[in-house]
């Protein structure tokens, strides 16, 4: 494979640690992975299956460890919700000022409000759901109409 970058140079392969700076974490480095990298300009392609799953593995660690959070993992904690920082100051209910000072480490989070953090990202309230929910809301005095139906000795709604 041609190197994208300069287009002059096939990219070598090797399996190695990588430091996945690209998270924002200074901490993680995955074990073994594919690596593609230019002998001519220099570009470096680590080849990551499964980001997805990668994102939610570091995720977990983290709010698993017994250490207070730092900003860089707040950071990356609040991009794995898929919030912004509007996002993130409405669900923290917080303004937006104290999570710039949570994120840039001028305030340390205080510890209900870290718990609350790691509780929301443990229950998976990603953005997804978040807007799932607020559609739900809207249509929270909209009455619905039952059809039910004894089978088998329970109630089941009928199709
Ligand atoms: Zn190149």
């Amino acid at each position: 494979m041609k190197c994208p970058n300069c287009e002059r140079a096939e990219l070598t392969e090797t399996r190695e640690n990588y430091h996945y700076q690209e998270c924002g974490l200074n901490s993680v480095t995955l074990v073994g992975i594919v690596v593609r990298k230019c002998p001519d300009c220099g570009n470096v392609m680590p080849r990551i299956p499964n980001i997805e799953g990668l994102h939610g593995a570091i995720a977990h660690a983290l709010i698993n460890k017994s250490e207070r959070l730092i900003p860089h993992e707040i950071v990356f904690l609040r991009k794995y919700l898929g919030w912004s920082g509007a996002d993130f100051a409405r669900n923290m209910h917080c303004d937006r000022a104290q999570i710039s000072k949570w994120e840039h480490g001028k305030v340390e989070m205080s510890k209900p409000y870290e718990l609350l953090l790691r509780e929301m990202v443990a229950s998976g309230k990603k953005i997804e759901d978040y807007q799932r929910h607020e559609a739900a809301r809207k249509k929270i005095f909209k009455t619905r109409s039952l059809m039910l139906q004894l089978q088998e000795k329970s109630w089941k709604e009928a199709a």
